[in-house]
């Protein structure tokens, strides 16, 4: 939907406050379509209207893009920029990690998927303890998940209050040489003083490095609503943002971050304890302005890469037998993933080049549009054997597309370019193109 707008702005130079105004208007609706609340969206269309009229618009780019850019950069900043905030780990061991939440929000299952990770990846003893004493099993549960990610968990006292198991957690930690302690807290259906006023008391009795809120991030606007009145009553340090595999659009996210100030460290993925992932506010400004998302796209590259249709390219290529026709059945596969660089991202090797065509903003779709119609104007024999396409032809071919002499002339380069590419591959053995790849 997006692009369309974008697409449309046409003209070259300076942004027009016409040509923002509607851009802005669409963002707005996408905005709000992906749960962003309200004053939220306000105040940051109009931070980017301010941004975004007069700004210049190079030649390489078209002002639509230009402007998408502009939101795009935008929409990331107020995500809590590029890259992701990680967790506090400086702090003197044992660290403690307050998890809060109402219930149900995943706040057991994220402590548990927090100590796998901070296990595997960090080499850091772990040590889980539940404070949950509303629900009887609350507490097993953990211990249960402990065993599960292989992490140590506080055994179990029955009758002790969560303060006093806070400190006996924080106190094995200390005595055992935990490097981080991780305190999961009870929920309750709704906020409510009680349940504020025992976070409280944790906190004091604790210090804790990280108070972390998990937020189910299917609940939309009321998630935002229960980060401001936790922030507000206990103070935050970070939000987990769960069930983010659902069809959440991440709107909350953002609302979030604009509301409480605090930064979304983590994501969770899925119910099982290898689903957490890094919050990145790329990812998720894409998700926001469904102008296409990187981690989408190597979902959708798997889908939607034909296999054996790759494979057969290959082979081909391989053999020196490539021809156009094959040439333009690549570009509709490529095509049909969205984004080219975002591609060449995936396959190893390709970075570089993937860098070369996102900092010139390259418009590749439109790009291979055009070679496409080229291609559809030759004839077959014109396909199977480029070399027989001389000047009177190409004049043909240019008329047959809506391009010019110089366009066919650019293609048929290019595609001579990566004949030649070929051919050197196959003389060098694939140990050779590692190495052409990496160098
Ligand atoms: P708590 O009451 O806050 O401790 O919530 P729990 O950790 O017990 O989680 C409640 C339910 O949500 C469980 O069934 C979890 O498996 C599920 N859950 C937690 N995080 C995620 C997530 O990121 N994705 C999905 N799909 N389910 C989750
Ligand atoms: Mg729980």
């Amino acid at each position: 939907k997006l692009s369309g707008v974008f697409e449309g702005l046409s003209k070259r130079g300076k942004l027009s406050e016409d040509d923002v105004a509607e851009a802005m208007r669409e963002v707005r609706l996408a905005m709000l379509d992906a749960d962003v609340a309200l004053p939220v969206v306000r105040d940051f269309t109009n931070k980017v209207r301010e941004r975004a009229v007069g700004a210049e618009v190079l030649d390489s780019i078209s002002p639509g893009q230009a402007v998408a850019k502009i939101v795009n950069d935008a929409l990331i900043d107020a995500l809590g920029g590029a890259g992701a905030v990680p967790l506090t780990l400086s702090a003197p061991a044992p660290i403690p990690f307050l998890m809060v939440g109402l219930q149900g929000s995943g706040k057991t299952t994220t402590s548990g998927k927090i100590a796998l990770r901070l296990t595997n990846r960090e080499r850091k003893k772990v040590l889980l303890a539940s404070l949950d004493v509303q629900r009887p099993a609350a507490q097993l549960q953990l211990q249960q998940l402990a065993e599960r990610a292989g992490v140590a968990s506080l055994p179990i006292v029955p009758g002790q209050q969560p303060v006093e198991i806070a400190r006996r957690a924080m106190e094995v930690g200390r005595r055992e040489g935990y490097d981080v302690v991780i305190l999961d807290t009870a929920g309750r259906l709704s906020i409510d003083e009680a349940l504020m006023q025992e976070v409280r008391d944790v906190r004091a009795a604790t210090s804790p490095a990280e108070t972390l809120l998990v937020v189910d991030a299917m609940t939309g606007q009321d998630a935002v609503n229960t980060a401001q009145r936790f922030n507000e009553a206990v103070g935050i340090t970070g939000v987990v943002m769960s069930r983010m595999d659902g069809d959440a659009r991440g709107g909350a996210a953002l609302s979030m971050r604009a509301i409480t100030g605090a930064p979304i460290k983590l994501a969770g993925t899925g119910e099982k304890l290898e689903a957490l992932e890094e919050f990145h506010p790329e990812r998720v400004a894409g998700r926001i302005l469904g102008l296409g998302d990187i981690a989408g796209l190597v979902e959708k590259a798997s889908e939607t890469i034909d296999q054996e249709e790759s494979e057969r390219l290959a082979k081909k290529m391989l053999a020196g037998k490539f021809d156009l026709d094959d040439y333009a059945s690549q570009i509709r596969q490529i095509n049909k993933l969205g984004s080219v660089s975002g591609i060449l991202g995936m396959l190893p090797g390709m970075g570089k080049l993937k860098d070369v065509l996102e900092s010139k903003d390259v418009d590749t779709a439109a790009i291979f549009r055009k070679q496409l119609a080229i291609i559809s104007s030759m004839t077959k024999d014109e396909r199977k054997t480029p070399a027989i396409i001389k000047a009177s032809r190409k004049k043909r071919i240019a008329a047959g597309s809506g391009t010019s002499v110089q366009e066919v002339n650019k293609l048929l380069k290019q595609f001579d370019d990566m004949s030649t590419v070929m051919k050197r591959i196959n003389k060098m053995g694939l140990g050779g193109m590692k190495k052409m790849l990496s160098g």
